[in-house]
């Protein structure tokens, strides 16, 4: 039987709740155990979708193409799994599921509540993802912060839980903010005392609580919390802002939150900890400390909230780990590319570009441009989903002459179509979970630049995309140069493109950022830094 650790918030969102999650989760894969994430989200959108990037950050999407909360992204990386469709409930899901119940008859004539039928579903979901994933733990993290009216029944569930599967089977761990005021920065508990009351109030009592804050947290101020939350003074942890999200797991453990979880579930400690903790330790160093810095300029749309294209720079990190490399990101918002200043102001200093995911028209000619102005100057490059579309219209217009090039999603009529959507796509009505999404399968050209970094010729990545390469135009490109490196098994579908002639110009229509992991980086990303290094560090490119 699965154990089951939940995560809650306190005080305010934003403190970084997925991470301690994430890091739970990799103390305990260090200890040899099968983890399964799980994250509760109390929106009624019944998936991440549809939502702004803007305001919600970058969706993620699942090997089997469920549109998910970044969070699970953040579970991925840090505890090396694949999360499922199953491991993203939804307000919205779990109505969808009951309500689909209640009109097929499922309830026998019973009137339809909150408690039991919405909480049991929501039970139903969390208990399902153990079986599913043949998991030794579960954890689920509750989104929202304690006190929010959409988050009851899903902190009711849990509640339950513990009566269903016994205290040495469940774990609440409650994370929270522990303020400094005043001109002395005096450490402020009373928020954490206030949110504990409240979960108390649910009927749940923490037995552990992650305090974030900015200063160490002496004894007295330890002892106090313990006290006024009823959780033992070696469970009040304290965790600080680190200079990189993947040293929590290693502060975590030495403060010996790895094996206060271990006894308080009964787990066993496995002699392999020590030498994975290790493994991270060394990441975590190569990150602090590398040898070389390179400047990478990532276009986009939504370059405003840093979340948006969380698995970006992430992947880009952990392609820095390989090479012994922080990569400074500069991030470009595509339409100040369109205000009249040269190209050359925003990407002189730089050593690679990574034109973005991204939909609709806007900004849509500053990544033009901004490819251009690579390709020309032999920058190393790297399109991603619709950067592979900015790239091929850029081909088309500037290489190969078709000034008219575009794609059908920018201009319905365009005189060039060489981005264009695919006859399944047009009768497509509904937005949500309708695009191209999750696992497929892709052939890389013998010889390429693609079968080189990969060092493989059967590949897999996450998809997200309506639109695709217009396959009447794939001769002209081909003659023009472009090499069409990658293509699904069919031959239908470019999936990747690369310029042989350039140092590193390389472009997918899939979003491998997805899978990169601190400790095996993405090839494409890896291969980028190591040409931005190579570009900034003098070394001929050729
Ligand atoms: N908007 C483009 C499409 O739907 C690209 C999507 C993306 O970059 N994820 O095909």
């Amino acid at each position: 039987m699965a154990k089951f650790i939940f995560v809650t918030g306190g005080v305010v969102s934003s403190i970084g709740k997925g991470i301690a999650t994430a890091s739970l989760g990799r103390m305990l894969r260090n200890r040899g155990y099968t983890v399964a994430p799980v994250k509760l989200d109390p929106y009624i959108n019944v998936d991440a979708g549809t939502m702004n990037p803007y305001q919600h950050g970058e969706v993620f999407v699942t090997e089997d193409g469920a549109e998910t909360d970044l969070d699970l992204g953040h579970y991925e990386r840090f505890m090396d799994v694949n999360c499922t469709g199953g491991s993203s409930v939804t307000t919205g899901k779990v109505y969808q599921s009951v309500i689909a119940a209640e009109r097929r008859g499922d309830y026998l004539g019973a009137t339809v509540q909150v408690i039991p039928h919405v909480t049991n579903e929501i039970k139903r979901r969390i208990t399902s993802i153990a079986r599913e994933q043949e998991a030794d733990i579960v954890i689920a993290e509750i989104g929202g912060t304690v006190g929010d009216i959409e988050s009851l029944p899903f902190l009711e569930a849990i509640r339950q839980m513990r009566g269903e599967f016994g205290i040495e089977n469940t774990l609440y761990v409650h994370v929270t903010l522990i303020p400094s005021v005043g001109p002395w920065g005096e450490v402020k508990t009373k928020p954490t005392q206030h949110s504990v009351i409240k979960l108390r109030e649910i009927g749940i009592s923490p037995d552990l609580l992650i305090c974030r804050t900015d200063v160490e947290l002496t004894q007295d101020v330890r002892e106090k919390i313990s006290l006024f939350c009823g959780v033992p003074p070696q469970a009040v942890m304290q965790s600080m802002t680190l200079p990189t999200i993947y040293e929590v797991p290693v502060v975590y453990e030495e403060y010996g939150l790895g094996d206060y979880v271990s006894k308080r579930l009964g787990l066993e400690d496995h002699p392999a900890k020590e030498e994975q903790l290790n493994k991270w330790r060394e990441l975590v160093e190569i990150i602090k400390n590398p040898r070389h810095e390179v400047n990478i300029a990532v276009v986009g749309k939504y370059t405003g909230n840093g979340d948006a294209y969380k698995s970006i720079s992430e992947a880009l990190i952990h392609a820095g780990i390989t090479n012994h490399c922080r990569v400074k990101v500069q991030w470009i918002e595509s339409d100040e590319l369109e205000k009249g200043r040269p190209i050359e102001d925003f990407l002189s200093g730089v050593d690679g570009l990574i034109v973005a995911p991204g939909f609709g028209a806007r900004g849509v000619e500053g990544k033009i441009e901004a490819i251009r102005h690579v390709r020309e100057n032999g920058t190393p490059f790297l399109g991603i989903c619709f950067g592979l579309q900015m790239a091929v219209i850029e081909y088309a217009r500037n290489v190969c002459g078709l000034s008219g090039a575009n794609s059908e999603e920018v201009e319905t009529n365009a005189a060039y179509p060489v981005i264009h959507l695919l006859p399944d796509q047009k009768e497509v009505q509904d937005k949500g979970a309708s695009m191209r999404l999750g696992s497929y399968p892709c052939n890389l050209t013998v010889g390429s630049l693609a079968a080189s970094i990969y060092a493989e010729s059967r590949i897999t990545e996450r998809h997200r995309h309506r639109y695709e390469v217009n396959n009447d135009f794939r001769g002209m490109l081909e003659k023009a140069g472009m090499v069409i490196s990658g293509v699904s098994p069919d031959y239908r579908l470019v999936e990747m493109i690369e310029l042989p002639k350039h140092p590193y110009f390389i472009a997918t229509q899939a979003h491998p950022e997805f899978k990169s992991r601190p400790n095996r980086p993405h090839p494409l990303f890896e291969g980028l830094v190591r040409a931005a290094v190579r570009k900034c560090e003098g070394v001929s490119l050729a």
